[in-house]
């Protein structure tokens, strides 16, 4: 057994992690080892921490094809070549009688490429990142230095999901790297192929006593959590990531919390209908809708939904061809157990695009429901796959009182050729993050926060903002031995005058309210 807890052969995890095959506890000599590393001060310094940078780097140029054939398995993409004998992954095809091939394109925008670009930007910007930040003084600590000093937190653990196995561990790994933390990697155990990439491939690239890829599902996940870590990162649903919370507030240990929910999507009367539905359709039925922040759901006038049908038709058989089972570019359900989830919500409302589906490949064509209720099943679970329901509301206001009766969403879009109407939106709702005429695309900024609020998540990451999240951001005032009879103005016995002076001495200069 491995130190996932799992049943892999020792081969199947590599070298990396602990000798636990006969051990009550399969994680206690991994975590135990990192323990030490990150006590000795091993993962401080800057050039270790970019040593590590540089590794993770060299493993997505090394394997990038190793990955992408993984992520084709893993989300069942079709391509029009077989993927080349070579590939070691191949033979792994996880539906047998079908070339499992590679996909290239998503895989390398959404995954490969991000990754990527994290790395260089953590590369570029580490040594400022780390350094003291300097703070506004009041009159009391005039001669004092005072900032704030960004301390790795010790030992993280982070635990990631299937849809993007390769992003979602790898980017927030940039951050508990670049911070010098010691880190414990979780994969999805849904996504096998890339899960054996992580643990086969990547500990060759970074210092194995301080990091370590830990395999297993939710069993093991939970043994693993009985552990006390410095920080928890996880992305997931919001259902598992109560449990988390639950075991890391044993040990009062921090968590970011990236989870789910229904996306709306509002569409106005005033929109061009066939830009919407391209983008709509592009970012709902990218990776299979399998993505936490695709437009779950569409909210627009009965007119305007005449318009958007047609378009999002036009859209789908322009990306996916009239057959889009046979398209290279649409991918597969992850699971039987999600495939049947999705099947079901199949017959909620009415189809008016799509709706078939295969169990045996567990294709699900891309589909529009709509004349939803807004109790049906469609509504009231998050949708994770090509299933696109149209509710109708009728204006802007029912459409905002819509939104903000419900969670708050991770994403939340509003298309409009109005720029009031996209601000109304944004004005009037909340959510983790907000995109005005178009799907993701903010997530290509690493300039901005990416995090969720309420029940789509707490904490938040990406560039510096990843830094930040693997940091503590510890408060110092560094002040001179001498000067006490100054000092001795706060002491007893009290007096008016005294009183007078402190505050005076400890209101902060420098600030004034903008808002005045
Ligand atoms: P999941 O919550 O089922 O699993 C996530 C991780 O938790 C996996 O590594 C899994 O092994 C582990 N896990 C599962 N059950 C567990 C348990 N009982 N105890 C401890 N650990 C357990 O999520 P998923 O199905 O892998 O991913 C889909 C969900 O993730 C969706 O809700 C989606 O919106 C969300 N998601 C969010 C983001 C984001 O950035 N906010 C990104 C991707 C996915």
């Amino acid at each position: 057994m491995s130190a996932g807890g799992r049943s892999h052969t020792p081969d199947r995890r590599g070298d990396w992690g602990a000798k636990t095959s006969l051990r009550m506890d399969p994680f206690a000599d991994t975590l135990q080892r990192l323990r030490e590393a990150f006590s000795a001060g091993r993962t401080r310094p800057a050039e270790f921490r970019a040593a590590q940078l540089q590794g993770l780097g060299r493993f997505l140029r090394d394997h990038k094809q190793l990955l992408q054939e993984a992520l084709a398995q893993d989300l069942h993409k079709e391509h029009s070549k077989p993927a080349p004998a070579s590939g070691t992954l191949h033979k792994l095809c996880p539906l047998p009688g079908r070339s499992c091939l590679q996909s290239a394109f998503e895989s390398e925008v959404s995954e490969i490429s991000i990754s990527q670009s994290e790395i260089n930007l953590a590369l570029r910007n580490l040594r400022s990142w780390m350094k003291d930040e300097k703070v506004p003084k009041n009159l009391a600590t005039q001669l004092d230095s005072a900032f704030i000093r960004k301390e790795p937190f010790g030992l993280v653990l982070i635990i990631a999901p299937w849809n993007y196995p390769v992003n979602l561990i790898l980017v927030p790994l940039v951050g508990a790297l670049a911070a010098g933390n010691c880190v414990v990697l979780k994969p999805s155990e849904f996504s096998r192929s890339t899960e054996k990439v992580l643990a086969d491939v990547l500990p060759r690239y970074l210092d194995q006593s301080c990091f370590a890829v830990v395999l297993g599902g939710p069993q093991e996940t939970g043994q693993l959590l009985q552990h006390k870590f410095d920080y928890i990162f996880f992305t997931g649903s919001p259902r598992v990531g109560r449990i988390v919370m639950s075991a890391a507030a044993k040990h009062l240990t921090p968590v970011t919390l990236e989870l789910g929910g229904k996306n709306p999507c509002y569409v106005d009367d005033d929109c061009d209908a066939q830009t919407v539905a391209n983008r709509v359709a592009w970012f709902r039925y990218f990776n299979t809708g399998q993505t936490c922040v695709a437009p779950d759901y569409v909210l627009c006038s009965p007119d305007t939904q005449a318009r958007l049908l047609p378009a999002l038709q036009s859209a789908i058989t322009r990306f996916y061809g009239d057959d889009p089972r046979g398209s290279p570019n649409l991918g597969r359900i992850i699971s039987q157990k999600h495939f049947r989830r999705l099947q079901g919500l199949l017959g909620c409302g009415r189809v008016a695009i799509g709706g078939q589906s295969d169990e045996g490949e567990r294709y699900i064509a891309p589909t529009v429901l709509v004349d939803v209720a807004e109790t049906e099943p469609v509504m009231q679970e998050e949708i994770f796959g090509p299933i696109l329901p149209i509710v109708n509301v009728r204006s802007l206001d029912e459409a905002i009182d819509f939104i903000n009766r419900r969670e708050k969403p991770l994403a939340l879009y509003a298309f409009s050729n109005s720029k009031q109407v996209v601000k109304r939106v944004l004005a009037e709702t909340s959510s983790g993050s907000f995109c005005g005429n178009d799907g993701f695309m903010h997530l290509t900024l690493s300039s901005l926060p990416f995090g969720g609020v309420g029940a789509s998540g707490m904490g938040n990451y990406h560039g510096k903002f990843s830094f930040d999240t693997f940091s503590h951001h510890r408060a110092c005032l560094l002040r001179r031995p001498g000067m006490e009879k100054i000092y001795s103005i706060r002491y007893p016995p009290y007096s008016p005058r005294k009183l007078r002076m402190l505050l005076v001495a400890m209101e902060a200069r420098g600030c004034s309210c903008t808002l005045l």
